[in-house]
């Protein structure tokens, strides 16, 4: 096979040339630390081959609705053919349920349900620690428009009500989730769709039975790849247990 042009490579995928102009293939590693960012560099075996799964499951039902994202289609394992976009630098964070530095921040209990989903904005910059931002910052700094901002809001809401229901119809409660936004040019109009990957990487899910999302400490990175498979069972990405059903038929 050629050797592909790496365009870029991040924490937990790499992004490489597309077959075609405007589209780019989503490599998904296995590395932890996307989902340690803080914690241990190390590997969740497996991990990258889910989340591919995942995050075609995600993207493709937000599609289903009209709601526009980047995922063109699965390739393999662990590839997918995406839409080349602009990344606009904000980290978008919806709220349902408090959790994380917003407890200590604001005071309020781990766990409370949130008067209506609340959603912030982080300037995507590693060196500062990616730190929250009001939209006068924003506007201010040229990072994105006050129509992009209305924008984002519209698509992170439809995104929470959707991802919400999904993971409701599986015993999971939507605590928060991180989405990122790319714009894309058709002719002179430009677009915003939903970028990078939907996984639990990106996610807080808390349910009954336990399951949570690779976000919660304290967790030990054995068994890490439990919780994304049990939550690629329970949303039918993966089948629950293989078995051989009677004899091999014939398909024309
Ligand atoms: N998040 C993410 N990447 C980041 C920061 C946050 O995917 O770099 C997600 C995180 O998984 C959680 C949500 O955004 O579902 C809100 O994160 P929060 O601000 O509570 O901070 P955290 O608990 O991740 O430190």
């Amino acid at each position: 096979m050629a050797r592909r042009k790496k365009i870029f490579e991040g924490k937990a995928k790499i992004l490489y040339e597309g077959p075609e102009p405007g589209t780019l293939v989503q490599y998904f590693k296995d590395d932890a630390a996307a989902a340690f960012p803080t914690e241990r560099r190390d590997t969740i075996e497996g991990k990258g081959v889910l989340n591919n799964r995942l995050s075609e499951f995600f993207m493709t039902g937000l599609n289903s609705i009209g709601v526009p994202t980047h995922f063109i289609r699965r390739i393999n394992m662990r590839e997918q053919l995406i839409r080349a976009v602009e990344i606009i630098p904000l980290e978008v964070v919806v709220r349902n349920f408090a959790a994380g530095p917003i407890t200590t921040r604001l005071g309020i209990p781990e766990g409370t349900p949130l008067p209506r989903p609340i959603v912030e904005f982080y300037f995507k910059d590693e060196k500062l620690g990616d730190p929250l931002v009001t939209e006068e910052h924003i506007i201010a700094f040229g990072w994105a428009s006050q129509q992009d901002l209305d924008e984002m809001v519209a698509l992170a809401l439809r995104v929470n009500d959707f991802l919400s229901g999904v993971m409701m119809g599986v015993g999971i409660r939507l605590a928060d989730f991180r989405i990122e936004v790319g714009r894309i040019w058709e002719g002179d109009f430009q677009r915003l769709i939903v970028a990078d990957e939907i996984s639990p990487d990106s996610c807080r899910l808390w349910d009954a039975r336990g399951i949570i999302s690779a976000d919660d400490p304290p967790r030990e990175l054995a068994g890490q790849t439990d919780a994304y498979t049990e939550l690629a069972q329970r949303l039918g990405v993966l089948p629950t247990n293989v078995t051989h059903a009677g004899k091999p038929t014939l398909i024309n």
